[in-house]
């Protein structure tokens, strides 16, 4: 497996409070809010214990779960040390790429993508006040990207209750694209033009890079932050 990143502050913001986590075969992204410097600190406190979560045999479903938990456990933390900080709180999208499957942890709107065979699908649902109403079918797809909640979460990893955690397996197939991100880049770039960069089959660390700066291109509005994997082809028996 192939992984390449690129992350960046955008054109407005002063801080960049996404991160990214590559511990392979473990990827993940995070968006940090709460204002001031509070989201930076999330978004680390986040995929810090993530990063310190020790996988072991068994169920993965139960220990990604886990490992998000104790991401909110971490975050909580350091909110009750600092209660300053306590309107922080972080988005938290994480993939674990094992020999036949692709599992994908998510709480937030940050995305996972899969890319196979020139089609792209969207794995995850946002966790956003707009995107709930959307899928109730109070509003469309237009109202919802113009909506004034749009950026409000409806689970959220921080101080707050522990979150409910989608989880997402996929089987993995040779020539898999997955790729993570955070709203940055959806808010610019297209599923079609994200599908067009994945086509193009080159280096992740270039296609990251591309996906970055077609952002910053459009604006860069938010901090943007893209992570992808691409399982080799032949595949290698595990
Ligand atoms: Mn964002």
């Amino acid at each position: 497996m192939r992984v390449g990143a690129g992350t960046h502050v955008g054109k407005v913001r002063s801080n960049n409070e996404d991160a990214y986590l590559i511990k392979a075969p473990l990827l993940a992204v995070a968006d940090g809010m709460g204002g001031h410097e509070a989201g930076e600190v999330a978004s680390a406190a986040a995929l810090d214990a993530l990063r310190q979560y020790e996988f072991g045999p068994g169920d993965v479903t139960e220990q990604l779960t886990e490992a998000v938990q104790a991401a909110h456990a971490r975050v909580a933390a350091a909110v009750a040390a600092a209660p300053a900080l306590s309107r922080m709180g972080t988005t938290l999208t994480a993939a674990l790429v094992v020999a036949k499957e692709i599992y994908v942890a998510h709480v937030g709107d940050s995305r996972a993508y899969l890319w196979r065979n020139g089609e792209l699908q969207l794995l995850t649902t946002d966790h956003s006040v707009a995107a709930e109403l959307m899928r109730a079918g109070e509003i469309d797809e237009q109202t919802a990207q113009q909506h004034p909640q749009r950026h409000v979460l409806t689970r959220a990893v921080s101080a707050g209750r522990r979150p409910d955690v989608d989880i997402i397996v996929m089987d993995r197939r040779p020539g898999d694209a997955l790729l993570l991100c955070t709203d940055g880049l959806t808010a610019h770039v297209s599923d079609a033009e994200i599908a067009a960069v994945l086509q193009q089959q080159g280096d992740v660390q270039v296609n990251a890079e591309a996906l970055v700066q077609l952002a910053l291109e459009r604006g860069g509005t938010d901090n943007v932050t893209v992570v992808i994997a691409r399982c080799e082809r032949p595949e290698v028996i595990e």
